[in-house]
């Protein structure tokens, strides 16, 4: 079994690799801000929510999105048994220590936190063009620099504390997707 977390700024192209990895490995792939996409879309009292906060760039509180994460976490446990690539999640430290108690709980600690570095100026790039190709709302440059901030502020400082654990590996999420993803597999490889 692999439970692993890709990690990066918004942009750096976790989603992307994340459905590579899910295919080759048979993971079960969730993307939180995917779950909170389709709430919003099916106009669910969460996403009414959740709509406020991704339109300002902003996180959806913790123990709100912890309590999605665990339900999502118990609809699937069939498609789970390979295990999981959690996508966009954790975000913040107090995700991240709730996070480590309920895979532990659960007899499925983290394998390994692969981090994708991408350049500032790349992320914007690629942001713009998604909003573009999809029509994604939170991809503007107002919402995008927002986002950036928070990630440097709330969500980049989870680094130390997976390097801590000794479970942290970032690579090089420039250029090609398959070559991105060529160099996810030799870390995932080297795990196995
Ligand atoms: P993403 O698709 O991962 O870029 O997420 C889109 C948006 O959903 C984010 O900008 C947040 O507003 C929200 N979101 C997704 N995952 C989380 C999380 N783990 N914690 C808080 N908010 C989240």
């Amino acid at each position: 079994m692999i439970n692993l977390v890709i990690f990066g700024a918004p942009g750096s192209g976790k989603g992307t690799q994340s459905h590579l990895i899910a295919e080759k490995y048979g993971l079960y792939h969730i993307s939180t801000g995917e779950v909170l996409r389709k709430e919003i879309a099916e106009g669910t009292e969460l996403g009414l929510k959740a709509q406020e906060y991704i339109s300002q760039g902003h996180l959806i509180p913790d123990e709100l999105m912890l309590h999605v994460l665990e339900v999502v976490l118990d609809l699937h446990t069939d498609e789970e048994k390979a295990g999981v690539i959690f996508d966009g999640f954790p975000r913040t430290i107090p995700q991240a220590e709730a996070f480590n108690t309920l895979m532990e709980k659960r007899g499925t600690p983290l394998t390994v936190v692969i981090g994708l570095e991408v350049r500032k100026d790349i992320l914007i790039d690629r942001m713009l063009l998604r909003g573009k190709e999809t029509g994604r709302a939170d991809d503007n440059i107002e919402t995008i620099n927002e986002r950036l901030v928070v990630y440097e502020n709330q969500t980049a400082p989870l680094k130390e504390f997976y390097e801590k654990q000794g479970i942290y590996c970032d690579i090089d999420g420039d250029g090609d997707v398959i070559d991105v993803f060529d160099r996810i597999q030799a870390v995932i490889n080297s795990k196995l």
